[in-house]
């Protein structure tokens, strides 16, 4: 048994090995050595270097390996790989399935540093075309990715969604007349869910627990008072609260505001709450406009609740249309055909917004400049074609390492709106992020800042920015700050949502879809807006065509004036 962890690591030095393409033959016969400790019968480490050598397959050089491992905790040969190697990079190589070979190619050949960052190009559909993999291959990595990330008892709201709802069916399936709803971090839409809460009010609070106690709803179930926890079978946390139905609507608004929350609006009531008949009423006594569950957080939103002043929150049916997205064109699946006439045809928009990807962007396939010029012909034509229905020319532009937008600005000024993103030298200090984000807002071609901080939700921490600072550039250069759908981004973070509008910058809700079905990550963009409190009027994409038209038109004419 004591042999798996020196076996782990031998098995480590020949990945890295191969991964630095080191001789093949030394390297062959360090993963052969980490096999053999691994089966040996003994345990290596009360033997000698003498004695070790004599053992068959393992020979003079691995056996003094051995020996500085167990008296060193490493090996010298080790320490000088793991130094260059990213951090991300060794953890991949505990991935199922993934060789050194294949890591080699995502690291080298498409710039991915982290376990995060694949999994966002699994998503983005960008390992297909890499040499070596295919369909099937970017699929199971990005099961066997899913499986790590429900590790740690996390998930992303899409990813329990679903699942939330199935679940809710089967109790209404075991108790139709029972009330019962989702409550907690679920029905408050949080961006990254740790636990799915359930409310059940029946007439008889112990038959409806003892047959839930006993049901096969839940793995791993424990009994505590009128709560039944237990697992999903995906690792997901679920507490189930039985009640008596007269007490259902007082413990489903105990059970779905933040803490913080809850007890503001206790304060605020004079007397016993007793057995309220709706959630209203509870809102009622304490002198409050009802609150939506997205923003039942903090109290920034019980103050404007004492004024009767909160916003009409957005709803997916006021997009008019979809800015910020990929064709064939670079990373894409759909042909920009395809794309606008899916929004036309199966989502009733008026208009997408193409912003493939710019040069910079090689992984991608990012667009040349005489690309461009051929994307913009095939947009004329279409736009004749289409009729009613319009195609945006945009481009989604890296910014570079200093701030500046890479294409020359004859072309910068060919496109209706311009999204500027950072996608690479993601590891900078604040300063300079914030610096270098300013500059590019301050490019008069800037129409949107696409995803903010480039972070990658429970997989890789955006870099920090000076929000303050960033948003107040934004609203100084008339320039609109992305909400991006992707579940996996939600970047503009809602927190930063009110700041925004209160300087009077408009947020846009961006699905950055790859592929048609990319485009229903609006419903997650439009989570995250509701969560920050948007209403349609601060919103880019709730403009009708013609508006939308107009503003950028009046951005560019501020360009050349
Ligand atoms: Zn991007
Ligand atoms: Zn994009």
């Amino acid at each position: 048994m004591e042999n798996k962890p020196i076996a782990r690591k031998f098995r480590l030095l020949s990945q890295l090995m191969e991964l630095h393409e080191e001789n093949p033959f030394k390297t062959k016969s360090i993963a052969n050595a980490a096999f053999k400790i691994d089966k040996l019968p003994f345990s290596v480490a009360g033997k000698t270097q003498e004695e070790l050598e004599k053992v068959d397959g393992i020979g003079k050089s691995t056996a003094a390996k051995v020996i500085e491992l167990l008296q060193t905790g490493t090996i010298t040969e080790l320490q000088e790989l793991l130094a260059k190697t990213p951090e991300g990079i060794v953890e991949m190589m505990g991935i199922k399935g993934i060789g050194p070979k294949k890591i080699a190619i995502i690291w080298k050949d498409l710039g991915i540093e982290n376990i995060g960052e694949l999994y966002y190009a699994c998503n983005e559909n960008r390992l297909v075309e890499a040499k070596g993999f295919g369909f099937k291959t970017q699929e199971e990595i990005k099961k066997v990715i899913e499986f790590r990330m429900a590790g740690n008892g996390k998930f992303l709201y899409a990813q329990v969604d679903h699942e939330a709802h199935e679940l809710l069916d089967e109790i209404r399936g075991i108790f139709p007349d029972a009330l019962k709803h989702i409550a907690g971090e679920v029905r408050r839409r949080n961006d990254i869910i740790s636990e799915l809460v359930i409310v059940v009010g029946s007439i008889d609070q112990q038959i409806a627990f003892d047959a839930l106690a006993t049901s096969t709803l839940l793995n791993n179930v424990t009994l505590n008072g009128n709560h039944i926890s237990g697992e999903l079978n995906n690792g997901l946390l679920v507490d189930i609260i039985c009640v008596e139905r007269s007490q259902y609507y007082k413990e489903l608004f105990l059970n779905t505001g933040s803490e913080e929350h809850v007890e503001a609006v206790l304060k605020r009531i004079t007397g016993e709450l007793e057995a309220p008949e709706s959630e209203e009423i509870i809102y009622e006594k304490a002198n409050l406009q009802w609150m939506p569950p997205e923003l039942r957080e903090g109290t920034d939103f019980i103050d404007v609740a004492i004024h009767n002043r909160l916003p009409t929150l957005i709803t997916l049916n006021d997009l008019k249309g979809a800015l910020h997205n990929h064709s064939t064109w670079s990373d894409g699946v759909n042909t920009l055909e395809e794309m606008a006439v899916y929004c036309r045809d199966e989502l009733k928009l008026e208009y997408l917004g193409i912003s493939d990807h710019s040069k910079s962007a090689f992984y991608a396939k990012g667009l040349s400049i005489e690309r461009v010029l051929q994307q913009h012909e095939e947009i004329d034509h279409l736009n004749k074609k289409l009729d009613g229905f319009h195609i945006f020319k945009g481009i989604e532009s890296d910014i570079l390492n200093d701030g500046s937008l890479d294409y020359p600005d004859e072309i910068l000024a060919r496109f209706d709106f311009i999204v500027a993103s950072i996608h690479s030298n993601l590891k900078m200090t604040e300063e300079k992020a914030t610096t270098r984000l300013i500059k590019a807002i301050e490019n008069p071609y800037t129409t949107i800042l696409g995803h903010p901080t480039g972070r990658l939700l429970l997989s890789r921490k955006g870099y920090d920015i000076d929000y303050k600072k960033v948003i107040d550039a934004c609203a100084a250069n008339n320039v609109i700050i992305e909400i991006n759908a992707n579940p996996l981004r939600l970047d503009l973070d809602w927190r930063w949502h009110q700041y925004a509008i209160s300087k009077g910058v408009m947020l846009s809700i961006n699905p950055d879809a790859h592929r048609n079905s990319g485009f229903h990550d609006m419903k997650y963009g439009v989570i995250a807006a509701r969560k920050g409190g948007l209403a349609k009027e601060h919103c880019l994409n709730a403009l009708p065509l013609a508006e939308i038209k107009d503003l950028f038109e009046k951005k560019k004419g501020a360009v050349s004036a």
